[in-house]
């Protein structure tokens, strides 16, 4: 019988046989038949796309449903051009500055994910800068001011400062030796980040000495969560006091960590009636997989890895969700954690598992998807979050989750 939420995954586990197929004879690419199979997929979705369906992209302009997250997709392929120029210009199409709010604070659901994308188009771009785009210098100060929501915003990432710390990590990552963002601005964000959540572990005595919530509930995953939130305060742990990575954001990992389920599986928030139920980015294992494998780097403990490993065994048993093929809460989101898992043991294993499910999301049989997204052509929801994959699967190494992995 098929998991609650998934179906039986009968692919063949990992064998230089039932890889031949697939990756090369090093283990560390795919192979050129899998390749073509994959551009062919691209190029199919990618007419029907841009066709017949594109205005369907136009509807919310943020990088999760909307417009943006095709720019994104456009503006990751140009990092692998040698001249970037057309698909910079490609990227611009997508990105429309004037129907920003600044209501919303962060990369993925609010303005900063259009205003860093169209910070660091502008800086590349140069001389080449349409006359329209303002240059980059003040599309970052546009980014910055943003911090005027600072206060009223959750910490989660989808919504909140975790995600506006994104935004500015990315500017900074994409114009190198510049600090465009400075240091005292990304402290801010940081420290107000953990002043919450210092505030609400001592409100509810909780051991985990930070704790933060998104709509009354403390959620664990990448999306909403605790998981997701100290993954971007470690990325950013060069502005970071190491007293409070020692005191307050290592023992809430360690305090986090200690609710796997034996599955390898984590809850989807504290006391969660669900139980082992979701295995999907947003909630569950896979959005811990970055975390876990970060904090193996950054503090040196196989135990992290170990858990990240663990992680990688039920995403392999229970990662073809019932919901479809999307990056948030499906099998494409699923696949990162075993790219993820690649890049750090460099094991074939993990990397034939990750085509595994990008397979699955190409082939589309009938009755695999048995929720119809909301926004079906969106990066998070949608078709474009696979198109994503399929040019990030090609580089293995150099792949980052969008909107989350620096
Ligand atoms: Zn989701």
């Amino acid at each position: 019988m098929a998991p609650r939420g998934a179906f039986d995954n009968q692919y063949d586990d990992y064998s230089p046989d039932s890889a031949a197929n697939v990756l090369d004879e090093s283990g560390e690419q795919i192979s050129q038949k899998f390749k073509l199979k994959l551009e062919k997929f691209k190029a199919v979705k990618l007419q029907t796309l841009l066709s017949k369906i594109e205005s369907d992209i136009f509807y919310d302009h943020t990088v999760y449903t909307g417009s943006a997250g095709m720019a994104l997709y456009y503006y990751t392929s140009s990092l692998k051009m040698n001249d970037p120029s057309k698909e910079l210009q490609a990227a611009l199409k997508y990105i429309h500055l004037e129907e920003l709010k600044g209501k919303r604070i962060s990369f993925l659901c609010g303005d900063a994910g259009p205003l860093a994308l169209a910070t660091v188009i502008s800086y590349r771009l140069g001389n080449k800068r349409p006359d329209n785009l303002p240059d980059y210098k003040s599309l970052a100060q546009r980014l910055m001011n943003l911090i005027s929501l600072l206060n009223e915003a959750p910490d989660e990432l989808l919504y909140g400062k975790s995600g506006y710390l994104y935004a500015l990590l990315f500017v900074n990552k994409h114009i190198p030796g510049k600090e465009i963002i400075p240091a005292n601005h990304i402290e801010k964000v940081i420290n107000s980040i953990l002043k919450s959540g210092k505030q609400l572990s001592q409100q509810t005595k909780c051991s985990s000495p930070l704790l933060w919530q998104w709509h009354d509930k403390i959620y664990f995953g990448a999306a909403h969560g605790i998981a997701g939130i100290l993954y971007m305060l470690l990325q950013a742990r060069l502005f970071v006091n190491i007293v409070e990575i020692r005191r307050f954001i290592k023992p809430t990992l360690d305090w986090l960590l200690s609710q796997q389920f034996p599955s390898g599986n984590f809850p989807s928030s504290l006391n969660s009636s669900n139980g082992d139920k979701l295995v999907q980015w947003c909630h569950g294992a896979p959005g811990f997989v970055p975390l876990c494998i970060l904090a193996y780097q950054v503090f040196e403990d196989e135990k992290y890895l170990k858990i990240a490993l663990h992680c990688g065994e039920v995403i392999w048993q229970r990662g073809l969700c019932t919901k479809g093929y999307s990056l948030c809460h499906g099998v494409s989101g699923n696949a990162y954690a075993f790219i993820q898992l690649f890049q750090a043991t460099k094991k074939a294993l993990h990397l034939y598992r990750a085509c595994c499910f990008m397979e699955w999301c190409a082939l589309e049989r009938p009755g695999t998807e048995l929720h119809r997204p909301d926004r079906p052509i969106s990066l998070f929801e949608g078709v474009i979050g696979r198109l994503y994959l399929v040019e990030e699967l090609a580089h293995a190494m150099d792949a980052r989750f969008p909107a989350l992995s620096i």
